[in-house]
């Protein structure tokens, strides 16, 4: 799943200057370069490109660009002017990622040593204006961060980005491997598979449950006894059941295997097409996305690959990423909260403490009592996210929420579970999410934040929408109104 990605800083600028007043550009560049690759807050590699001046060496950048595999996008800078005709023809082929970083190499002015060489050469607020219209003009999606390149806001604000941009270009590798259909008759997780291809590069497609199963009942005793005592030495075994853990033991390694095998990164089951698996997976399925594997629930393969991109998004955030589910309200008033779970299948890496193996049977379902992790998530802010398909285009629907220590112990509730706050409150928020179309299913994330889901959508140029600490029912209503005409019109 990992590729040594790297982002291309490229600096912009013209042949006016002459080639001693160039080189000082080129060399200026590429000690921002430097400096931005070797800050902490920075996941990816930058790598230094020579300056450009001429609209050919653009295109040349730009076509190398999208053919090297291994580059996530550009972070681009106008050190001095450079006038803009000469970007259309390479900007309009660009399919990687693009920031535009208003920055200048020098963060002071120098009262003494300004003078009309000195303005010549340092005129990225000129330069980057000139800049920023032909990237409005091309109707772009663009990010653009502007602020010092050695502030720390600045270099965060770029280390979150280049998370994005690399799960935008991973996607177009994402395969989703699917073991049957949706849940039957619900219309939440339906959508066009060939638009989501086009449009987010995800391979959806599906694998016999019939398949599964046989390669469940021929895991080697070998495979599970290991599988066991990882399960031995990273949480409680509390269940007599040895055998059902053993069974969920048999799915994840057979699961992962035909995972791996095809080169997928997210999988969706259905508790209604498991053929002949004696219990349905969660134990299995919680330790798959455990270890970075996205996964929805009833054939949802949309959150099940935005749940995957979140992990990549997200990285080694240490908060969490998981499938999540609105489950039950406690509407005590003033305290109103949400109680999210699932049937069995929440992510242990939002768990609060060491969770538990625990075998209950399903309330729904005709299978064996499967084994599943049992714990409470952890508190702090977070976001929960709705990909949907509104016929013509997929909406990304995000709401920031405050996670909360469980206010009640529910010593009966057999599943890992998490309560939170919705922004702005919970009937607002529940409104507005309502109002917005949002699923029942969602990605709850505490390392990924609204702005780089805004920043994916953008990339994506799906639409987004909202729901935060600000949203005020009628104001998003007309929001979704005037969105609605403008990607009809598009
Ligand atoms: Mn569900």
């Amino acid at each position: 799943m990992d590729r040594k990605w790297t982002f291309w800083f490229v600096t912009g600028s013209q042949n006016l200057y002459g080639p001693e007043t160039l080189a000082q550009v080129d060399e200026d560049g590429r000690r921002i370069a430097a400096g931005l690759d070797a800050s902490a807050h920075l996941p990816f590699r930058i790598v230094p490109k020579p300056v450009l001046t001429s609209a050919e060496e653009i295109r040349r950048l730009v076509l190398d660009a999208n053919s090297d595999d291994d580059c996530a996008g550009l972070v681009v800078f106008m050190h001095t002017f450079s006038p803009s005709k000469m970007w259309i023809t390479g900007l309009d082929r660009l399919d990687k990622p693009y920031c535009h970083l208003h920055t200048q190499f020098n963060r002071e002015i120098p009262d003494l040593g300004i003078d009309m060489d000195f303005m010549n050469l340092h005129q990225s607020a000129h330069g980057d204006r000139e800049h920023g219209f032909i990237g409005a003009r091309l109707r772009m999606s663009r990010k653009i961060i502007a602020g010092y390149w050695e502030d720390e806001t600045v270099l965060r604000r770029l280390g979150d980005w280049m998370r994005v941009a690399v799960g935008a270009v991973a996607g177009q590798s994402l395969r989703v491997m699917r073991f049957g259909d949706n849940m039957r008759e619900v219309a939440v997780t339906e959508g066009d598979k060939v638009e989501a291809q086009r449009k987010l590069g995800w391979q959806v497609n599906t694998w016999a449950p019939g398949e599964l199963a046989r390669r469940v009942d021929a895991v080697g005793s070998a495979d599970i006894d290991r599988t066991m005592n990882e399960y031995v030495s990273m949480y409680d075994i509390a269940t007599e059941d040895l055998d059902s853990v053993r069974y969920q033991a048999r799915i994840e390694c057979a699961m992962e295997a035909m995972l791996r095998e095809h080169g997928c990164e997210a999988f969706s089951a259905t508790f209604e097409d498991l053929s002949g698996m004696r219990q349905l997976p969660g134990l299995a399925t919680q330790r798959l996305m455990g270890k970075g594997f996205g996964f929805a629930g009833e054939g949802d393969w949309k959150t099940a690959a935005l749940m995957r991109v979140m992990k990549i998004i997200g990285g080694e955030g240490g908060g969490g990423t998981s499938f999540m589910e609105d489950y039950t309200y406690d509407l005590t008033p003033g305290r109103e909260l949400v109680l999210g779970a699932h049937m069995l299948e929440v992510c242990p890496s939002i768990a609060a403490g060491r969770p538990r193996i625990e075998v209950h049977p399903l309330g729904i379902g005709d299978r064996e009592p499967p084994a599943r992790l049992v714990f409470e998530g952890h508190p702090g802010s977070a976001v929960l996210a709705s990909l949907i398909d509104m016929g013509g285009r997929m909406r990304l629907i995000v709401q920031d929420i405050e996670a909360v220590e469980p206010v009640y112990k529910m010593p009966n509730l057999p599943v890992a579970r998490i309560m939170w706050k919705p922004m702005p409150d919970l009937m607002t928020g529940a409104e507005a999410w309502i109002t917005a179309g949002g699923a029942h299913h969602t990605v709850l994330s505490f390392d990924v934040s609204a702005e780089q889901l805004r920043d994916w959508a953008r990339i994506q140029q799906i639409e987004f929408v909202h729901i935060d600490a600000d949203t005020r029912p009628e104001r998003l209503e007309r929001e979704l109104f005037l969105s609605d005409l403008a990607w009809k019109l598009g």
